[in-house]
């Protein structure tokens, strides 16, 4: 079997589950011409816990975590099969402890993309929390020892956004981002471009930009997943590379 890509998506605004734009085209375009994983690992923003936990369930539940959206969105249904093997099989290969933890579910970080990716359901999915406690390089580290199972048919997905402030979103700015905004979204392209992911890791580096981009880690974490899980040899391809709303960057990256 062979290697299969690891994916980072910057999701957005959910909506994008049920609206068609530039982004969520790309997204179905990448569900097409990816080669079809037999499961799907998703690292989600919205799963940020203490410590890190592991679905394990075969008939996993949705979660509608979003507030104030129309109706339409809430009667989105993606309705996947668990993987308890995958899940075991994950448990044992990561070196800090792992929760099992069935009381969440699919989240909108991770069923707002795949609903465009897999529009069919019929690839099983789990969920692997983001350890609220822990530092950049400790969820690479995690993410580095996830990497096994891309060789085992499996595809690691990352769901969340490089630049992400909802305290400074601007409704007038659509499809643009604030320089600082832009700023950070660069600095991490370059350094994935010159595969220099420790100035990833050390993002700090970025200056002033940073603090605005990443107030809190729940929505950037999930890169370092994908970082660590991706391989030196590996192509990479960048897709929607944008930002919107002023304090949102769209990008996303292929390792392949
Ligand atoms: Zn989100």
């Amino acid at each position: 079997m062979s290697r299969m890509p690891v994916i980072f998506i910057g999701h957005g605004s959910p909506m994008n589950a049920i609206e068609e734009n530039q982004f969520t085209r790309e997204w179905m375009r990448i569900g097409k011409s990816l080669p079809r994983p037999s499961v799907i690992v998703s690292v989600s923003a919205h799963w940020f816990t203490s410590g890190t936990r592991i679905m394990t369930t075969e008939e996993p539940r949705m979660v509608y975590d979003m507030y104030g959206f129309p109706k339409e969105l809430y009667e989105v249904k993606y309705p996947v099969k668990g993987d308890f093997k995958t899940a075991d099989m994950i448990k044992r290969n990561i070196s800090v402890n792992v929760e099992e933890d069935n009381s969440w579910g699919i989240d909108h970080g991770t069923w707002s993309v795949l609903c465009r990716m897999y529009p069919d359901a019929d690839i099983p999915v789990l969920q692997l929390s983001v350890d609220a406690n822990a530092t950049t390089s400790e969820h690479y580290k995690i993410g580095q020892q996830l990497k096994s199972l891309r060789n085992q048919g499996a595809l690691i997905l990352g769901s969340g956004n490089i630049v992400h402030n909802l305290s400074m979103v601007n409704w007038d700015m659509d499809e643009e981002g604030y320089a600082w905004a832009l700023n950070f979204d660069q600095y991490i392209y370059n350094n994935i471009m010159s595969h220099d992911y420790e100035s990833v890791i050390q993002y700090h580096k970025a200056g002033e930009s940073a603090s605005f981009a990443v107030p809190s880690m729940d929505h950037f974490a999930p890169l370092f997943y994908i970082l660590g899980a991706s391989e030196p040899e590996d192509d990479i391809d960048v897709i929607n590379k944008n930002c919107v709303l002023g304090s949102l960057s769209m990008t996303s990256y292929i390792w392949k």
